[in-house]
């Protein structure tokens, strides 16, 4: 028997008695007479003592000579501490070791295994089994299990039944590029890794399944923007005989109840934003609507003077930020050089303070009287102490780029308390979305997508209007889920397909599984997938997804661990019949 009892275990019940513990060495200090240990394991620190008095020298030696994360195996008899430690649970006890065995040794550590280590994330990463040790990342582990449980939990008491489908498949667009296998035993043809089980969980409603859920990792081949990873997972569902209303109370139901499990905070019941609603206001289809800014338009109150900038602007648009009246010149200047920056965009900004007197000054006080500026105050709801940011130009771009001033704004001003909880639906979203570049339209959801019951039609003529039974689930900022009512006849996703600028050969090529499937009875029915990762990060109060993954990637897309990708030997690529050029 290895232990008898975890580190994190031993009270003042325990004193008497004798105990086996294992684990890892994480202190020693050594007062000469007195050895400490500080042994670890997953479940806490147990102090462990020898001296000159209780202990044979062997021993005791035994015990000097122990390095840091060497791996041990102590007897000994659980004795009351002189000095007690509030800090930790098991810090009224020692044990007085009476027999010692060393199971590993191990090296000494590239950082410190602390709370606070000195390794940085690249070396970190690199012996991410050493950092696993630390609190920090095993409690967010720990604190994925406990999530994933409480949604399996859930999601089995409504009737859900977990599938699984494969990862061996054929390309499903969902916006990014697919990673691919290739197939040894199909000489020149290759695998796609899903994105999503899209195709799948709606083949699983043809087949009957109505209320399918997996937690499952998605591949998807993108630029790695700031904390994405090439690999994640979702808690994907699907349902069949329900119309959008279904979806969001069962999926409400379930991010209630976890917040309510998980974190303890109830919540009544989500407000619901239409996407136009929610980009007017706040500029964003995931609004975080911890604290107001609400978007205020100015054209009507603010193109009527000489203005040239604001009069040649498609929108004029501002926020109060509470309390920046009394920012000095320079922090002025620092943010408007702030929004100038090119991952903001904006040209500049206007600006008002809001003097405590109920007077106003601007930067274009040569334009504007103080009626004007009152107007303004009125239409952002600016009040005495407020500053009030203007910007201008593109609707779109405009909206952008104040929505990532107002969300800086709330991060310095500390109103984005990780602790506290906003979740809404954004629902209403546009079918399709135009892309700048080429022209074309694509799905802005996925091409299963169905359009609002009556507006088939309107692709023909203004495809950008037509409207999606799709919605996102938005928490403090951030989509943590989104889905669909999708289409479920041939003729409609043939249509769709048409309009996304697939000829029928290439959708037939391409989807013909998933339209012959709508041909045998396919019920109606939607979905969605909440992005796991995320998820856990934001319920555990943290915005990186990257230490609620046990072996993330980083940037670049590596695994910098096991040194992945690689290059495979030539034996291997003749195997799987790929001819590249490679360089002997
Ligand atoms: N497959 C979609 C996604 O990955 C979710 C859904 O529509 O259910 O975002």
């Amino acid at each position: 028997m290895y232990r008898s009892h975890s580190c994190g275990e031993l009270r003042n019940s325990h004193i008497g008695t004798t105990v086996t513990l294992s684990g890892w060495v994480s202190k020693t200090r050594d007062k000469g007479f007195v050895v400490w240990i500080d042994l670890r394991d997953r479940y806490g620190i147990t102090q462990l003592v020898l001296d000159e008095d209780r202990t044979s020298k062997e021993l005791l030696e035994q015990a000097r000579n122990l390095g840091r994360e060497f791996v041990i195996q102590i007897k000994g008899e659980v004795i009351e501490r002189a000095s007690k430690n509030a800090n930790i649970p098991t810090g009224d006890i020692e044990v007085l070791v009476s027999e010692l065995n060393i199971l590993n040794e191990s090296k000494t550590p590239p950082f410190t295994i602390e709370n606070e280590t000195d390794g940085g994330e690249d070396l970190r990463m690199k012996y991410r089994y050493l950092d696993i040790r630390r609190n920090p990342v095993k409690n967010n582990l720990i604190f994925r299990s406990k999530v994933t449980m409480e949604v399996r939990k859930f999601l089995s008491g409504e009737g859900f039944i977990e599938v699984e489908t494969p990862y061996l498949i054929k390309s499903t667009p969902e916006g990014a590029r697919d990673f691919v296998v290739p197939s040894r035993m199909n000489e020149g043809q290759f695998y796609a890794l899903p994105q999503s089980p899209q195709t799948f969980k709606q083949l699983l409603m043809v087949g009957g399944m109505d209320k399918y859920f997996q937690i499952v990792k998605c591949f998807r081949d993108e630029d790695l923007r700031a904390d994405r990873q090439p690999e994640f997972t979702q808690i994907d569902c699907e349902m069949a005989f329900v119309e959008q209303e279904d979806i969001l109370n069962v999926f409400e139901n379930l991010t209630k109840y976890l917040l309510k499990e998980v974190n303890g905070v109830e919540i009544e019941s989500f407000p619901r934003m239409t996407y136009d609603e929610a980009m007017s206001k706040y500029g964003n289809d995931k609004p975080d609507i911890r604290f107001g800014m609400e978007f205020g338009e100015l054209n009507a109150v603010a193109q009527h003077k000489e203005f040239g900038v604001f009069n040649s602007a498609e929108l004029v648009v501002g926020i109060a930020v509470p309390g920046a009246a009394s920012y000095t010149r320079k922090e002025l200047d620092a943010l408007v050089n702030w929004v100038k920056r090119p991952q903001v965009g904006a040209n500049g900004m206007v600006y008002v303070k809001c003097n405590e007197d109920g007077s106003f000054k601007s930067t274009v006080d040569k334009f504007y009287d103080q009626d004007d500026l009152a107007k303004w105050a009125e239409v952002t709801g600016a009040k005495p102490g407020d500053l009030i940011c203007v910007l201008s130009g593109d609707a779109n771009k405009t909206r952008t780029q104040l929505s990532a001033l107002r969300m800086e704004m709330a991060t310095r001003l500390g109103l984005r308390k990780p602790n506290e909880f906003a979740p809404l639906w954004v629902v209403d979203f546009p079918l399709l979305e135009l892309d700048e570049e080429t022209g074309h339209y694509h799905a802005m959801h996925h091409p299963f997508t169905s359009p609002k019951p009556g507006q088939l039609e309107l692709l023909d003529t203004d495809p950008g209007a037509v409207r999606a039974n799709a919605y996102d689930l938005v928490l403090n900022g951030n989509e943590i889920g989104g889905g669909s009512i999708r289409i479920h006849d041939k003729e409609t996703q043939a249509t769709m397909f048409k309009h996304l600028g697939f000829t029928p050969e290439e959708a037939k090529a391409q989807f013909g599984f998933l339209m012959d499937a709508f041909q045998y009875g396919a019920p109606p029915h939607g979905g969605l997938a909440f992005g796991l990762d995320r998820l856990v990060a934001i319920l555990g109060g943290q915005e990186t997804i990257r230490d609620f993954i046990a072996f993330p990637k980083n940037n670049s897309g590596r695994d910098v661990m096991i040194d992945a990708p690689a290059a495979i030997d030539n034996e291997q690529l003749k195997e799987l019949n790929l001819k590249l050029d490679i360089q002997e």
